[in-house]
Parts: structure tokens; C-alpha cells; sequence
């Protein structure tokens, strides 16, 4: 590992930028002219448009659509420098963060720290659920999932046991907030429409898509008149939605839920699960709370000040889905306004500006939005709330304007108008390496824990056996 901090030569301020996500990006592009340079981390090597992952994953757009290079995105910023690693520490005292790549470690010594690594999927303390019911961050969570999906249609197909036929064609996805609602959705559109004659041995009709929710309603943000809708929609599309059900246990099998009405408690066999529950902030949130003082609350998010820094550290920001500020929702505009704050701060501050001129963030509200289905959604501005055919053209033009790169945006277009015309979906290709994926990478975290906890001489010899096959 190298010790010696890395920061630009020509010493001018250092801002280190932890996320190429929504937060990060915004902040990075309005850093641009300013008199800085910018160190960007991030442990992938795109931006991820998160909003569009179930569109991946349900075959209308392909990865590339929704996750562009950052280096491209940003090629054309002569004051920054892409770096990918995973930030494995901050030290806060000595103003260093170091990243890890494979076995290459770097520390970068910053001026200003501007900290946007998001969120992970939550299981309110029931990690094991994760194994079985995946949740939907990540370009390889789309991609694993879209490979269960097609598999799940596949398997049935040649299976002559009608149990494990409809085990095969049950899908729960659990969580009825706007990703849960859209991928159910999907999955519906997919099963009726795009597979509808594909198959010769059963209809894909057949299917079930449940959708399951311990909240009384479906997307409980939009309000109870929104909620209804959506789910009046979801049902139209042959969605069973089951609310006052809280899941109780996940396994390789089935999900069991119980009822909070009356307690009573209920299986379902099913292939294919999906986790779109609750959101657990990046542990770097409590790494540097920890470290400045400050509380995090129960989702890991940071209570930042008013101006987004951290404690006393006024050179420290947190950005986005880890803030807990005022009941800020964890949406995109919280963390595009608040990088796009942080680096107006920052570029005024290096040209004198004093930091007790600082404003406090004003966080604007542009509404939320979530489709249903082709030519439906639901949106809510404000007081105002539009569903049915308008509301999707309204989600249409918000995401082909805030998708990223003039490319992204026309194919994008172009898939949508394809998909509303044709019941075909032309990105339903799977893997392999994608449908195993998951599972082999368990095991070699499992492989790795025994080792970690063997008797040395053990494993030494383990690790000498990996690293020959290697
Ligand atoms: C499936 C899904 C659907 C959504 N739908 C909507 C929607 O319809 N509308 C809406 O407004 N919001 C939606 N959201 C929420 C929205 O995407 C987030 O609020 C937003 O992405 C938060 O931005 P961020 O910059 O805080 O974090 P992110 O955009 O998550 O970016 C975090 C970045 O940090 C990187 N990172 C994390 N940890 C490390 C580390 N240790 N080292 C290096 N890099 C790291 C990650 O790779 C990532 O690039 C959705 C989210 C999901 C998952």
C-alpha cells in the first residue's frame, strides 16, 4: 500500500468528491469553472441513472442506456481527474481518504470533501433475506435479476411438475413505494403482452405478480388519492396486491408475510423475489459522524447542518440519500440541488468568500412521479396530481430531459415509442455469468469468512491453494 497522499501538483484547493451518482455528478460539473481541482471516486466506473435500473431489468433499455462512462460524461472538464477505487477510509483529522482497487490502495489528501455514496438496499435487520430476495442498486442487480426473470419463463417451459411450474411463474416483489410498483408493473406487461404465444408448454399469462407492503396503501408519498389509483392500475394489469403485509421470512423457496390486520401468516412458493424496501445509508455517513461527533439516524443518515457540512468540520459535506435534513426525501433532486449548492460554496469560498456568508440549503420540490405501466403513471406536484395517459407523457419528457448524454436520451426515446407500438422487448438477452453471479460471489465471501477464521496454518494453505488457480 502506498502512503504518500496524492493531491495535484500546481497546489491549488483540492476538492475530493466521493460518488459518481446523482450528488456527486452535479456537484463535479459545477465545479467546473471554478479555480479548483477535483479528485472524483467512485467504486464503478458510470454514472447510474438508479430511477430507469427496472427498466434494465425488465428488458427495455440495455445498461449502457442508463449508465454512461464517467469518464465520457466528464472528458470535458480539464479540472478533474477520474479515479476508480472503493473508499475503504476517511480520516478526517489528517484529511485523507483512501481507496481501495483490488489490492491497490491510494490515499488523496483534500481541502474540501464532498461525500455522495448513496444508499444500499435496507432488510431492516434481516440480512439473510438478501441471499434469496435481491434489491435493485446496481447495474449487476438489474442485469442478475433480468437473468432470473427470463430463467423463471425458461425453467417452466421444460418443467412437467405443474407445482414448480407455478413456483416458477410467481414473482413477489416486496416494497410498494415507486420502484416496487413500476417493476410489478413491468413484470405484468412482460408476462401478458411482450411474452404472450412465445411459449409452447404454457401461457405466460399464467403468471403471477404480487406485490406485497406492510403500509396500509401503495406509494404512500403520493398520497392516498395517487395510491388508489396506481393500485386500481396495477390490478387492471393482473397485479395482486397484498398491503398490511409484512414479511416475516425470505428463503431459497418461498416469502412469508403476516397479516397486521389479524395477525394471521401466509407463504408463497416463488422462483423469483425482489427487495424494494427501505434504503440503509453508505456506512462512510457514520465513519466521519463518528469521527466529527454527529448523529446518524436509524437508516445511517448523516444529521448534517444547514449547509450540508459536517459538525464543526465546515469543509466536510454530505450529500443526498445520506442527509437526514428537515424530512428531505431520498430522491434525485435531493442530491443533484444539494451537489450543485455545495460546489456554488465551495467556488465562491476559494475566490474569499467567508464561510459565515453561507446561505442555508433551500431545497426545491419538483414533485414525484412513477409509471405504472405503457401510457400510465402517476405524478404529484405540489397540489397537483395528473394520472392516466398525461401523467406519462409528463414522466416521459422529465426522464428523457434528465437522462444523461444526447445518445442516452434519443435510444431512450426511441426504446419507449418502441415499447408503447410493440409488445417486443429488445433487451432481454441473459447470461450465464449474470444468472450465477450472485450466488457465486456468496460463496466465495463464505469461502473467504472460513478461511479468515481457520487456524493460520490452514488458512495459509487456502489462500496459497486460490491464489495457484488464480
Ligand atoms: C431502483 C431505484 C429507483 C429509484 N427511483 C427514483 C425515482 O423515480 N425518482 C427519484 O427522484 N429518485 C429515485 N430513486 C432514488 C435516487 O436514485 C437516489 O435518491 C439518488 O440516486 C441519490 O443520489 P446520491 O448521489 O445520493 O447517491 P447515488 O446516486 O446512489 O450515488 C452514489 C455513488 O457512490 C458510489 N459509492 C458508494 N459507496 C462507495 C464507496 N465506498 N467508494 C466509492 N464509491 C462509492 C456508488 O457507486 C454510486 O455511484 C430511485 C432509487 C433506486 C435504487
Amino acid at each position: 500500500m502506498s502512503d504518500a497522499p496524492i493531491r495535484p501538483e500546481g497546489g491549488r484547493h483540492h476538492v475530493v468528491i466521493i460518488g459518481s451518482g446523482f450528488g456527486g455528478l452535479f456537484a463535479a460539473k459545477d465545479l467546473k469553472n471554478a479555480d479548483v481541482d477535483i479528485t472524483l471516486i467512485d467504486r464503478t466506473n458510470h454514472h447510474l441513472f438508479q430511477p430507469l435500473l427496472y427498466q434494465v431489468a425488465t428488458g427495455i433499455l440495455s445498461a449502457g442506456e442508463i449508465a454512461p462512462s464517467i469518464r465520457q460524461v466528464l472528458s470535458g472538464q480539464d479540472n478533474l481527474n477520474v479515479v476508480k477505487g472503493e473508499v475503504v477510509d476517511i480520516n478526517i483529522d489528517t484529511k485523507r481518504v483512501t481507496t481501495q482497487l483490488d489490492d491497490i490502495s491510494r490515499n488523496y489528501e483534500y481541502d474540501s470533501l464532498i461525500i455522495a455514496a448513496g444508499a444500499s438496499q435496507s432488510y431492516f435487520g434481516n440480512d439473510h433475506f438478501a441471499q434469496h430476495a435481491p434489491g435493485m442498486k446496481s447495474i449487476d442487480d438489474a442485469l442478475g435479476l433480468r437473468a432470473r426473470i427470463v430463467e423463471a419463463f425458461e425453467r417452466a417451459e421444460i418443467t412437467e411438475d405443474p407445482a414448480e411450474r407455478e413456483r416458477l411463474l410467481t414473482f413477489v416483489v416486496v416494497g410498494a413505494g415507486p420502484t416496487g410498483v413500476e417493476l410489478a408493473g413491468q413484470l405484468a406487461e412482460m408476462a401478458h403482452r411482450t411474452l404472450a404465444g412465445e411459449y409452447t408448454n404454457f401461457n405466460p399469462s399464467a403468471a403471477k405478480i404480487i406485490l406485497l407492503d406492510g403500509a396500509p396503501q401503495v406509494l404512500p408519498p403520493f398520497g392516498k388519492r395517487l395510491g388508489r389509483n396506481a393500485q386500481r392500475q396495477l390490478e387492471k394489469l393482473g397485479v395482486t396486491v397484498k398491503l398490511n403485509a409484512l414479511v416475516t421470512n425470505v428463503d431459497e423457496n418461498a416469502v412469508t408475510y403476516k397479516s397486521t390486520l389479524d395477525d394471521s401468516e401466509h407463504t408463497i412458493e416463488a422462483f423469483c423475489k425482489i427487495w424494494s424496501a427501505g434504503v440503509q445509508a453508505s456506512p462512510l455517513g457514520k465513519m466521519v459522524a463518528d469521527q466529527a461527533g454527529v448523529e446518524v439516524d436509524r437508516a445511517g443518515r448523516v444529521l448534517v447542518n444547514n449547509d450540508l457540512s459536517l459538525g464543526e468540520h465546515r469543509n466536510i459535506f454530505v450529500l443526498g440519500d445520506m442527509i437526514a435534513l428537515k424530512g428531505l426525501p431520498g430522491v434525485a433532486q435531493t442530491a443533484i440541488q444539494g451537489g450543485e449548492y455545495v460546489a456554488e460554496l465551495i467556488a465562491e469560498e476559494v475566490e474569499g468568500r467567508s464561510i459565515e456568508e453561507r446561505e442555508d440549503f433551500d431545497y426545491f420540490d419538483k414533485g414525484s412521479m412513477a409509471t405504472v405501466s405503457r401510457f400510465s403513471a402517476v405524478v404529484k406536484m405540489g397540489n397537483v396530481e395528473v394520472t392516466g395517459f398525461i401523467g406519462w407523457i409528463l414522466w416521459l419528457g422529465v426522464h428523457v430531459m434528465f437522462l444523461v448524454g444526447f445518445r442516452n436520451r434519443l435510444i431512450s426515446a426511441l426504446n419507449w415509442g418502441l415499447n408503447a407500438l410493440s409488445p417486443k422487448r429488445y433487451n432481454l438477452a441473459t447470461t450465464r455469468e449474470q444468472l450465477l453471479a450472485r450466488t457465486a460471489l456468496a460463496r466465495v465471501a463464505e469461502v473467504d469468512q472460513i478461511a479468515a477464521d481457520a487456524p493460520i496454518d490452514i488458512a495459509r494453505q487456502l489462500k496459497a491453494k486460490v491464489a495457484k488457480k488464480k
